[in-house]
This record gives structure tokens, C-alpha cells and sequence, in this order.
């Protein structure tokens, strides 16, 4: 029954993650996300039912679509898949709580988040404005602490602007080749004021830490293993929704690690 219970949850969270490819695709390029129905982006065949079932279409059409044989993104199926994860994991930590759904959601907007700022370097507004709002309104309802989740809103949005300022100002004096890009930028802002929203003033600060963690630790691994140069930009997103997921499952351990730690 139990094994049922996750089969179910992983497959809600596989539709989902379709959903959340069309998107990825559409929604840095203005296309509205309801109409047109899905289609191949190579030959605009519209997609059948059958071609539409998460993970297992892309198996059975081997990452081609059944018309043109043009190639279908690795990215699909791999969202389908995370997203599947996910959810298990929200469902394993939280059980059917008011806090799955709240995470649920949080989790969601990371996911698109992510792939967009791999694809295109964007955090879009129309994401996380809309996010922040809907979080605060959730927070209220659900009872929540709602000042803890502004303050959070402050902290993190905050900080990363601070990051902002300062690396602009570092990178301007040593004249740097990526001086005008930056390593971060706005979006990034409003994506830990996103995350503020979500996980409170305290937890924002454990993520954003795991964030820095994870982004030296990987973006050394790709600078060393050539597959990057140091001039290269490398989009920051991901790393502070990677961040944030691992603080919405085990913040509170890496606090109380912390909190020992420090005596
Ligand atoms: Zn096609």
C-alpha cells in the first residue's frame, strides 16, 4: 500500500514536471502556457496524448519527436523525473501537511527557476514577483509567522544585493573580463527574496551558506576539469535552489550542526 502511496505522489510529481517544461520553453520566450496545445518546436506537429506521458513517451520515442525525428531536449525527461523525486521527498519529510503543499509549490518555482536561468541566464519577474506574493498570501493563511517570512524577504534579498554591489565594485578595480556581466545579477535578487518568503529569516541564511557551499565546490570542479574557463559565466540560480531544496529537507539538522559547532 505504502509502495502505492509513493508510486502515486511520484507520478503527480512527473506531470507536473511537464507542465513545468512547457514552462521552461515558453515563458522566457512571452508564448502563453495554455494555448497552443503542445507542440514539436522543430516541425509544430501538435503532440498526441500517447506522446505526452511523462518519462516513459520520451523512452518510447527514443528523444525524437514522431514526425520530423527532430531531436526532443535531454531536458524534458529529466524535469519529469526531479520533479518526481521531489515530491517523494517533500511527501517522506512532511507527510500530506499543510507544509507539502507550501513546499510543494516552493519547490516548483525552483525547478522552473533553474532550468530557465541553465537555458536562457534569466530569472524572470513574472516568476518570482507572482512567487513572493503568493508565498506571503499562503503564509497568512496557513497561520504562519508572517513577519518571519518578510524578514526573511529582507534578509536574503538583502544580502544577495549586497553580493551584487560589492563583486560589481571588485571586479571594476581589478578589471576583471567579466567586470560588465557580473557573477550575479537582479534576478538573483529576487530569487532569495523568494526564498526568503519561503523558509524565514533564519533558514534563508542556512541556504544561501549551502548556495556559496556548493557553488565553489562545483564551479572549481568545472573550472579545473576544463570544462569551463574562469572567465565563463556560470548562472548562480541553480545553486541557490539547490541550496534552498536541501534546506527545506534538512535545515534544521545543518542549524542544530552549526549551532554545535560554533559551541
Ligand atoms: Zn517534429
Amino acid at each position: 500500500m505504502i509502495i502505492l502511496t509513493y508510486l502515486l505522489i511520484f507520478i503527480i510529481g512527473a506531470m507536473l514536471g511537464s507542465f513545468f517544461n512547457v514552462c521552461i520553453y515558453r515563458l522566457p520566450r512571452g508564448e502563453g502556457l495554455l494555448f497552443p496545445g503542445s507542440h514539436c518546436p522543430v516541425c509544430n506537429t501538435p503532440i498526441k496524448p500517447w506522446e505526452n506521458i511523462p518519462i516513459l513517451s520520451y523512452i518510447l520515442l527514443r528523444g525524437k519527436c514522431s514526425q520530423c525525428k527532430g531531436k526532443i531536449s535531454g531536458r524534458y525527461i529529466l524535469v519529469e523525473f526531479i520533479c518526481g523525486l521531489l515530491y517523494l521527498g517533500l511527501y517522506l519529510r512532511f507527510g500530506l501537511g499543510v507544509d507539502f503543499f507550501y513546499f510543494l509549490f516552493f519547490v516548483s518555482v525552483l525547478v522552473i527557476i533553474t532550468f530557465t536561468d541553465l537555458e536562457h541566464f534569466l530569472i524572470l519577474d513574472k516568476v518570482t514577483y507572482p512567487s513572493m506574493i503568493i508565498g506571503l498570501i499562503a503564509c497568512y493563511l496557513t497561520k504562519k509567522d508572517l513577519i518571519n517570512s518578510i524578514l526573511g524577504l529582507l534578509v536574503g534579498a538583502g544580502i544577495i544585493y549586497l553580493i551584487v554591489i560589492i563583486s560589481a565594485i571588485i571586479l571594476k578595480m581589478i578589471n576583471h573580463p567579466c567586470k560588465d556581466e557580473g557573477g550575479m545579477g537582479l534576478g538573483d535578487v529576487k530569487l532569495a527574496g523568494v526564498m526568503g518568503v519561503f523558509l524565514g529569516w533564519k533558514f534563508v541564511l542556512v541556504a544561501m551558506f549551502s548556495s556559496c557551499l556548493f557553488g565553489s565546490i562545483v564551479g572549481m570542479a568545472l573550472i579545473l576539469s576544463g570544462l569551463k574557463k574562469r572567465t565563463d559565466y556560470i548562472p548562480f540560480g541553480p545553486y541557490l535552489a539547490i541550496g534552498s531544496l536541501v534546506t527545506v529537507l534538512w535545515g534544521e539538522k545543518i542549524l542544530d550542526w552549526y549551532v554545535q559547532l560554533l559551541g
